[in-house]
């Protein structure tokens, strides 16, 4: 059973962006899925289309077999949003924001009571369940955003950044939770940007840039891409091509910068030894950038080099 179908999604604002143009994505049924990409790359309105949000301009969405122009409210009944902003009232008790919210789904409310005293409990936010949300720390309205998603128990958890700007305690915390309820069965979606927090979570990935897929993989065919490390060496005398040193991709840069990736457990000694060899001095050497950035990099490169 496929949790979401998407296919050739587009959406085009009425300022003329086009977000998402011509998304094709399938979850399976249990999966820990996670949108990676930068900022502005269409993640936040792929979502807000899959949870009705945003209308879609183009394509078809499936939830559980439940098709969301067909059928939109068994679509919608099967998913459970955590979206970036705190969009709940501030003024509210943490109690009735979830009663509510179980309201909307029709579930009685010794129930919701019951279900909140369950969750607020397992994410240590039982104590301020009678106090208004406000007093809550940033970190502790993340996760009532977390426990009003998963109020009426969807199959389908999504997360837009869940752990954006929370500190490294509460996210760990926050993750061992996360990967219990997809132990027990949920399946979730997560869009996120840190590399530590696919890694940790999810078993498959997608990468989105300018409103694309760009890769659709397991996250350890995306660890094994990442085992590749990028330096730049400053050299002291000017070089006309890049040496050719085994286990080394060395390009030219410009006369006195050369670019060296690498396996990251290989030994830099052999490099410089390689270099020495061949009268190449180098002056100093820093790493070329973060491991994820440097991905959708060369992933938007590689794209561009096949489409052109
Ligand atoms: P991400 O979540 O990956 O950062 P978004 O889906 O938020 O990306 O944004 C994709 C593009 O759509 C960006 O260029 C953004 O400025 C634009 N965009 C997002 N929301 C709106 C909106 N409501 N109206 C107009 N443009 C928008």
């Amino acid at each position: 059973m496929k949790a979401l179908i998407i296919r050739n999604l587009r959406k085009k604002y009425a300022n003329g962006i086009e977000a998402v143009k011509g998304i094709s994505l399938e979850v399976e049924q249990g999966d820990f899925f996670g949108l990676l990409g930068p900022n502005g790359a269409g993640k936040s309105t792929t979502i807000g289309i899959i949870a009705s949000l945003v209308n879609k301009t183009q394509g078809e969405v499936n939830i559980f077999g439940f098709d969301l122009d067909k059928e939109p409210e068994k679509a919608k009944a099967q998913i459970g949003l955590v979206p970036q902003e705190f969009n709940f009232n501030m003024f509210e008790r943490v109690i009735d924001i979830l009663t509510q919210q179980a309201g909307y789904y029709g579930i009685p409310y010794q129930k919701a009571r019951e279900k909140s005293e369950f969750y607020l409990k397992k994410l240590g936010l039982w104590e301020k369940a009678k106090e208004p949300a406000r007093n809550l720390s940033g970190g502790l309205k993340r996760r009532l955003l977390i426990v009003r998603g998963l109020i009426h128990e969807p199959k389908l958890l999504i997360l837009d950044e869940p752990t954006a700007g929370v500190d490294i305690e509460l996210r760990r915390s926050t993750w061992a939770f996360l990967q219990e309820i997809n132990a027990q069965g949920t399946t979730i979606i997560l869009t996120t940007h840190y590399l530590e927090e696919a890694e940790s979570l999810c078993r498959r990935v997608a990468i989105i840039n300018h409103g694309e897929i760009i890769q659709d993989m397991g996250v350890k065919q995306l660890l094994s891409t990442l085992d590749k490390e990028t330096v730049l060496l400053d050299l002291k005398a000017p070089l006309k091509e890049a040496p050719v040193i085994p286990k080394f991709e060395c390009k030219r840069i410009d006369a006195l910068t050369l670019e060296v990736s690498f396996h990251r457990h290989t030994s830099l000694n052999d490099l410089f030894l390689a270099l020495s060899q061949r009268g190449c001095e180098v002056m100093s050497f820093r790493n070329k950038s973060n491991r994820l950035e440097e991905l959708f990099l060369d992933l938007v490169h590689a794209k561009q080099g096949t489409s052109s």
